[in-house]
């Protein structure tokens, strides 16, 4: 089997496993418990917030545990957004977002609050005089993704800030894509929020954290005990914060070396599926990118009949048109990067990570030319080869 989808989620590090496994046997204790089985997991998970802190260039109590990405954004942007509502009630953000950010969106519109969606370029990127155009007097909260996680596109975070903060609103970025692949540094990107999630970099699923710069007054979304000073209630994942620091620890010694060798596998994916199948797009080619991301578009065919393809040869991919419901609608991101329905319908994500290797691409770009060309071949599109 050939797992080539990391963007969706990475296998655990088995040392991050290691890390957490006393934390469900002899150290379970809840933190909040006054008694020793409490202080040792308390001493753990204000060891981890600080491992945390420390990589981001953070302080400890500007980190806030969470039960992942999704939760990161929602704490994040309706926190700021109702903690602000007698300031302003006007929210801009990218149409390229996670679901896990435009739907927030989406649901703070029925509520009243106006938004404003950014358009993107051909290569994905926001561009900065869109974004001052878009702020208004009662503008309070700007989000923006550091990374797409369909195309890797890296968005220009720090111009972007900027823009932001001299209108004296509030910046947040859903970071889930770059944590653990990149160096991220809170005070040179200049954002006042950040959103995190540990399946992405090789931690456990259903942990994150949200970084929320000192002074930025939230509304908590989760309401009960007075866990993380006020701000997310219910008894901290112990197991999860710790294996989460654990992966956040690992991925920052690698993070350079892997960087070197998974790019060099993405690029040679690439230059060969370009030299082997006629008309495919790789998407945002000479945009930053992220270095084990790959979106290829592959005319005159579904981007869901190629997975399904792909996974019967035992390699697995995503592809960018989610088959919700039954109503098969292309990428959202490749339509705001104005490609046609017919293109965008035909995109194939190939995500790599810690344990691709050689062999596994070569692989890939000796099946997938073969499959390509079959569902071509009876493809209704036409084009006939
Ligand atoms: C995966 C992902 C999320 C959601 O994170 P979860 O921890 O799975 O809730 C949000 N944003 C981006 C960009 C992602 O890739």
């Amino acid at each position: 089997m050939i797992y080539l989808d990391y963007n969706a989620t990475t296998p655990c590090d088995p040392r991050v496993l290691e890390a957490m496994l006393p934390f469900f046997r002899e150290h379970f204790g809840n933190p909040s418990s006054l008694h020793r089985f409490g202080q040792e997991a308390r001493q753990m998970v204000e060891k981890a917030r600080s491992v945390i802190a420390r990589s981001i260039g953070a302080k400890e109590e500007e980190i806030v545990f969470t039960s992942g990405g999704t939760e990161s954004n929602n704490l994040a942007i309706r926190g700021i957004a109702q903690a602000l509502r007698k300031k302003g009630n006007h929210l801009v953000t990218s149409s390229i977002e996670h679901h896990a950010v435009l739907n927030v969106f989406r649901a703070l519109e029925k509520e009243g609050f106006a938004v404003t969606y950014l358009p993107v370029n051909r290569e994905g990127l926001v561009h900065p005089e869109d974004l001052r155009k878009a702020l208004r007097p009662e503008t309070t909260l700007v989000s923006i993704m550091h990374a797409n996680n369909e195309t890797g596109v890296i968005e220009p975070i720090e111009e972007l800030s900027r823009i932001v903060h001299e209108h004296g609103a509030v910046f947040h970025t859903d970071a889930v894509q770059t944590v653990g692949k990149i160096p991220i540094q809170v005070d040179a990107l200049d954002v006042d929020l950040l959103s995190a999630s540990a399946h992405k970099f090789y931690g456990p699923k259903g942990v994150g954290f949200l970084y929320i710069r000192k002074g930025t007054r939230l509304v908590p979304q989760i309401l009960g005990g007075h866990h993380e000073r006020g701000r997310r209630a219910g008894t901290e994942n112990v197991p999860g914060i710790v294996g989460m620091a654990k992966a956040l620890e690992i991925a920052q010694d690698e993070m350079h070396e892997e960087a070197r060798r998974v790019g060099t596998l993405r690029d040679r994916l690439e230059e060969e599926l370009q030299a082997r199948i006629p008309d495919i797009v790789i998407v945002s080619r000479e945009a930053p990118r992220l270095y084990n991301t790959s979106l290829v578009l592959v005319e005159y065919v579904e981007g869901e009949s190629l997975l399904l393809n792909l996974d019967f040869e035992g390699i697995c991919v995503s592809s960018g048109s989610a088959c919700t419901s039954s109503s098969l609608e292309p990428s959202h991101v490749l339509l705001a990067c104005g490609y046609p329905h017919a293109l965008a319908h035909g995109s194939i994500r190939f995500s790599l990570g810690k344990w691709t290797t050689e062999e596994e691409i070569s692989r890939v770009v000796t099946v997938f030319p073969g499959i390509v060309e079959k569902l071509r071949a009876i493809s209704p599109f036409g084009k006939a080869r």
